[in-house]
């Protein structure tokens, strides 16, 4: 492996490897990654692109986002699929639920909020029973999540940037990364290894693990092309369609003091769940066919915004709580701003910073049903 890079990126995730395709334009960079490309939370994700919805308080970082995949879709066989979301509510929920979209609808973004009866029409396969009313976001959308970091990475190559797979960092300090393939010197040192970041940098990171899970149904008659992403905030659960009109559904929040060695496939209580919940909530599903189900570790933070800041001399990039596909474009707009020492990003990338938190990891989980 080479003895010294601009950059080394820790981790091959769609963070590390969307970090390398921005820094490669004129940087040395060397990502380096124990396991292999998208091989741990990003390899199962949902793929669920909802900026608007969960970076409603910062509209410059999900305007940000939303172009990104537009702008992206088509490169390197990347595809961004637009599909509308609906996010159901109950009574508890209607106040906020319509403040919120009036205020994005407000600053522009095409958001509305509707009663059941009306996304009951919109959507007929929907069952609203028990739901009083819900938001429509007509700019959201889902990804391949492999695929995604795959044309990342492939631009990252193109630009120059180069990849050393299945080899561990086992130490980081400014200006000098050690692995079990040597020691690297660099000027500038990016840690994005997921849950395990807070065990290489050395200070209290806010950040915890938990594992979260996804299982695909087969309906009796597949789901059209106008199916959209939705979310059942009460149950915890979210949704989209996958291109063969299966149904992806996931959910589930277990925090883990050590995910080494966590279960990757789903637990059958949660596909018992799954298996009773989505008959009530949505037509033709009284026998679907359970097609799989996996699990996958993400890491956390107090408000489920990640960090991405400079610590103790190296840029640290975790923390996305179940949104670090969607994120990902400002993940990597505001970790080369933290590198360039420029002001790059197009928004204000203190939404990310460090300080905004006061200890170190341990805090109450705030889960994304909760945002
Ligand atoms: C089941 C599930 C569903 C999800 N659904 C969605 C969704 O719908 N939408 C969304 O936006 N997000 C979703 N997420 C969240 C998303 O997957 C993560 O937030 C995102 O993938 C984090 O990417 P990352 O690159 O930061 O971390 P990771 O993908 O975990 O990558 C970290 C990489 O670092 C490497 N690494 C760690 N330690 C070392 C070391 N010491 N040396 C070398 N390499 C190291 C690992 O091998 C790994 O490849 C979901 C996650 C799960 C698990």
């Amino acid at each position: 492996m080479q003895e010294s890079a601009d950059v080394v990126v820790v981790g091959a995730g769609v963070t590390g490897c969307g970090v390398a395709r921005q820094l490669a334009t004129d940087r040395d960079v060397l990502v380096v990654d124990r396991s292999g490309v998208a091989a741990e939370a990003t390899g199962r994700a949902a793929g669920l692109v909802a900026p608007t919805l969960f970076y409603k308080d910062a509209p410059d970082v999900a305007r940000h986002a939303n172009a990104f995949f537009r702008e992206f879709d088509g490169t390197r066989h990347f595809e961004f699929t637009e599909r509308d979301r609906y996010d159901l509510v109950t009574e508890d929920g209607v106040s906020d639920a319509s403040a919120d979209a009036e205020r994005l609808a407000d600053l522009g973004f095409p958001v509305e909020f509707l009663d059941a009866e009306e996304i009951e029409r919109r959507v007929p396969r929907f069952v609203v029973d028990n739901y009083a009313a819900g938001v429509h976001y007509g700019d959201t959308g889902w990804v391949d999540p492999y695929s995604y970091t795959v044309a990342l990475k492939r631009d990252a190559e193109a630009r120059g940037a180069t990849f050393a797979v299945g080899v561990e960092v086992t130490g980081v300090e400014p200006g000098r990364v050690e692995t079990t393939d040597g020691i690297v010197e660099c000027a500038d040192v990016v840690v994005a290894a997921g849950w395990r970041t807070r065990d290489l940098v050395d200070a209290d990171l806010p950040l915890a693990a938990y594992r979260t899970q996804c299982v695909v149904l087969e309906p009796e008659e597949p789901l059209g092309d106008d199916f959209p992403l939705g979310r059942l905030g009460d149950r915890g659960l979210y949704f989209r369609p996958e291109h063969n009109g299966d149904l992806l559904i996931g959910g589930s929040h277990q925090r883990m003091a050590d995910p080494t060695g966590a279960s990757t496939q789903a637990d059958e209580s949660f596909e018992r769940e799954i298996a009773l919940t989505v008959p009530e909530i949505l037509r033709g599903f009284d026998h679907a066919g359970l097609v799989n189900g996996w699990a996958g570790v993400d890491s956390a933070t107090p408000d489920a915004r990640p960090v991405v800041d400079r610590v103790d001399g190296v840029v640290v990039a975790a923390g996305f709580n179940g949104l670090g596909i969607m994120i990902s474009p400002a993940a990597h707009a505001a970790v080369t701003e933290l590198v360039a020492e420029e002001e790059e990003a197009p928004f204000d990338r203190s939404v990310f910073a460090l300080d905004r938190f006061e200890g170190g990891g341990d805090f109450e989980l705030t889960t994304t049903s909760d945002l």
